[in-house]
């Protein structure tokens, strides 16, 4: 994948020696772990984060049973791959549901990051399981988001629901929910405003939005390519709003991805989807296990 291209091939560079030992000493397994380590940081993943994933791994790699296996450089990769599925959430989460619909879904994040267009492409993802999903355009600062949401929802015939830009997003958010209940939406996804920079406006406005949907999933849509600011705008929200989940946008993109690693490890919210790229349909559940496959090549 183009955001891991950098640190695949550097750790398939370790791996590949690794795997060619025949016996493999801690010394192999301390150098391997060392590059390891040194391609993560370099792919911008968290200091922290790095160095929790290199002693657990080192924690299960050196050790008799190990070491004394037929092919030890394999079970290293193998045990590396593992803890990465782990620092990536385990197992794959998917979207709460309401008990009684219609079920919420509030987009939060940096402007930029992705949200009205990750709002149209997960309202797309619903309606191919057969829901009936309400795009709500919340976000009524951003110059042309509002059209930009119709656009996707004329496109997928998904109804958006709208009271243009000068009532407040809290009073579109209200009212929407009654749409929704009255047109038997089962799923209501409110796009949001980002700023370029977390202020406290935003911050009482999304919280305002809250109170009034009660959302079962409030997910911060992140740009993977911003590095490890993506981490302290992830820590940011989420002290304030709450987090249910985290989507990762720009996977396609050609910078170090690194900072995705971190997401999860640094909120404890697991990644519910990964987008990889600008078109409709570019949106997918995210699959740990996957995503470390890819990963390490
Ligand atoms: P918002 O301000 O958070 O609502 O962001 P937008 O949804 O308007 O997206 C900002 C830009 O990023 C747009 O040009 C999108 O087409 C683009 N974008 C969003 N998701 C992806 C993605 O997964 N891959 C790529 N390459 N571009 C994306």
């Amino acid at each position: 994948m183009a955001a891991f291209e950098g640190l695949t091939s550097r750790l398939q560079n370790v791996f590949g020696k690794l795997r060619g030992k025949g016996k493999v000493s801690e010394d192999d397994v301390n150098e391997a772990m060392r590059e390891v380590r040194l391609a993560l940081l370099e792919a911008d993943v968290n200091f922290k984060v790095v160095k929790d994933f290199i002693a657990k791994v080192k924690e299960r790699a050196i050790g008799q049973e190990v070491m004394k296996s037929f092919t030890p450089g394999m079970v290293v990769v193998d045990i590396v791959n593992k803890e990465m599925t782990e620092l990536m959430g385990g197992t794959q989460s998917k979207l709460a549901k309401a008990s009684k619909p219609p079920t919420v879904i509030m987009m939060a994040g940096l402007q930029g990051a992705g949200k009205t267009t990750t709002s149209g492409k997960l309202a797309r993802l619903l309606q191919k399981s057969n829901h009936k999903p309400l795009l709500v355009a919340g976000d009524i600062y951003r110059p042309a988001a509002i059209k930009q949401l119709q656009v996707l929802g004329e496109q997928i015939k998904v109804p958006v629901f709208s009271l243009g830009d000068k009532t407040s997003p809290v009073e579109i958010a209200r009212q929407a929910m009654q749409q929704a209940k009255e047109n038997g939406n089962d799923y209501v996804i409110i796009d949001t405003a980002g700023r370029l920079h977390i202020d406290e406006a935003l911050m009482e406005e999304l919280k305002q939005i809250h109170e009034v949907t009660k959302p079962d999933e409030v997910l911060l849509v992140v740009d993977a390519m911003t590095g490890q600011d993506a981490v302290n705008v992830a820590q940011s929200f989420h002290e304030q709003l709450e987090l249910t989940g985290v989507v990762l946008t720009k996977l396609d993109g050609d910078t170090r991805g690194g900072a995705a690693l971190s997401v999860k490890a640094v909120t404890g919210r697991p990644i519910k989807f990964a987008a990889m790229g600008e078109k409709i349909d570019a949106l997918e559940p995210f699959h740990p296990d996957r995503m470390a496959s890819r990963i390490l090549g």
